[in-house]
């Protein structure tokens, strides 16, 4: 042990580091609780200046403000499932972002009023035109709001950023009336044991690094009662629900079995991201022996980065890169335009690689119905193909 922090969650002090993410310019390393098994990287520092937005693959990435949306449909599930969006309800929706949650919302729940919470005066305005919502443009831990005043809490990839999640969840609970309902979804740390990972998972914006088990338990020790825990099929993100119920308890008990668990997801994790690391170079010259026909990316975020960063692909071999999303974010990649999806008709592809984990099997669907003869190939292919021939 060599920090006198303690652990956010049971207060021991108990931190050794255990990992550093690649590229990290914040210089944070991650430290795993050898008391209850909470991942958190140190310094907590979360007042860094705003950076510009990066779709790297290594611990940098971010800023670029748009994942966010992808989550709304699943907490408007959640909701509909406890809340009757019909009602008169009070919202308040912590790092509104873009305005996704707020505007589907609104348009689901006639009666609401919202209060939006975004530090980010390029993104906050989003919700400015929105009826019945109210903006703040300031970070959740600099806001003082009445105890008691809302009916729902939503937030949505926030609170892994906080230098204080204990404290921000205490402060959810206070300013909820009594049996309101939080809304929770953050990152998890299941992805950490896929196979296929090369982008840097530790980035530079997450303080935290929560599990099902450390989440559910820092919820819990808030003053809060879970009434649909996250779903253990989701390896990407923690989505859960819970009710404000008793009242806030330290939580100081030891979790071995959790200790183990975040070792054993890290040591996975560095293992593969090597062994993947070391595969791309293969992904890269199977990518260029493809180039005599007319080779399309699709997919410009974090592992396109990585296959030019640490594969050395060049892309100037490419035909086009299509991107459904990032292209009104970061109009170039290294150098290449990033069309939007309609563009591929044109650029008429013999083949397409998707370079994408999440989004694969949709991807794959639109270019079958936009270029119905090009071949495709997957990442998840490639990059299985490209571990086995390393290893032989
Ligand atoms: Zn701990």
């Amino acid at each position: 042990m060599n920090t006198c922090e303690r652990c956010e969650l049971c207060q021991q002090a108990a931190l050794e580091p255990i990992y550093r993410g690649a590229g990290t310019v914040r210089d944070l390393t991650i430290h795993l609780c050898r008391h209850c098994g909470l991942l958190q990287s140190l310094p907590r520092i979360d007042q860094a200046p705003r950076r510009a937005a990066a779709a790297s693959g290594a611990a940098d990435w971010g800023n670029i403000r748009y994942g966010k949306g992808f989550r709304t449909a699943h907490a408007l599930g959640a909701l509909s499932r406890h809340a009757d969006l019909s009602a008169p309800a009070q919202v308040l929706d912590v790092g509104s972002n873009r305005g996704s949650f707020a505007r589907q919302f609104m348009a689901a729940a006639p009666n609401a009023s919202l209060l939006a919470i975004e530090p980010d005066a390029r993104v906050a305005d989003c919700v400015q035109e929105l009826d019945r919502t109210e903006l703040i443009c300031a970070r959740i831990e600099d806001v003082a709001l009445q105890s008691e005043r809302f009916d729902i809490v939503h937030s949505c990839h926030t609170i892994e950023h906080v230098a204080s999640p204990a404290k921000v969840l205490a402060d959810h609970w206070r300013v909820l009336k009594p049996q309101g309902l939080l809304v929770l979804d953050a990152p998890s740390t299941a992805i950490l044991e896929s196979e296929d990972m090369v982008e840097e998972w530790f980035i530079d914006k997450h303080l935290y690094h929560f599990s099902a088990r450390t989440l559910m338990r820092m919820v819990s020790a808030a003053g809060f009662e879970i009434i649909e825990p996250p779903e253990p099929g989701d390896r990407e993100n923690l989505l859960l629900v819970a009710v404000k119920s008793g009242r806030p308890t330290a939580s100081t008990t030891a979790d071995p079995r959790e200790v183990s668990d975040a070792e054993r997801r890290v040591a996975t994790y560095g293992r593969n991201r090597a062994a993947n690391l070391a595969a791309l170079t293969a992904v890269a010259t199977e990518i260029a022996h493809l180039s005599t026909r007319r080779v399309v990316i699709w997919g410009a975020g974090r592992l396109f980065d990585a296959l030019i960063t640490f594969g050395g692909f060049a892309p100037s071999l490419l035909a086009g890169l299509i991107d459904a999303h990032l292209g009104a974010h970061l109009p170039q990649r290294h150098g290449l335009k990033v069309h939007p999806p309609e563009a591929i008709t044109a650029i008429a592809p013999d083949v397409v690689v998707v370079m994408s984990r999440t989004f694969a099997g949709e991807i794959a669907d639109t270019v079958r119905r936009l270029a119905p003869n090009a071949e495709i190939i997957t990442y998840g292919e490639l990059i299985g193909r490209a571990r086995l021939a390393v290893a032989a």
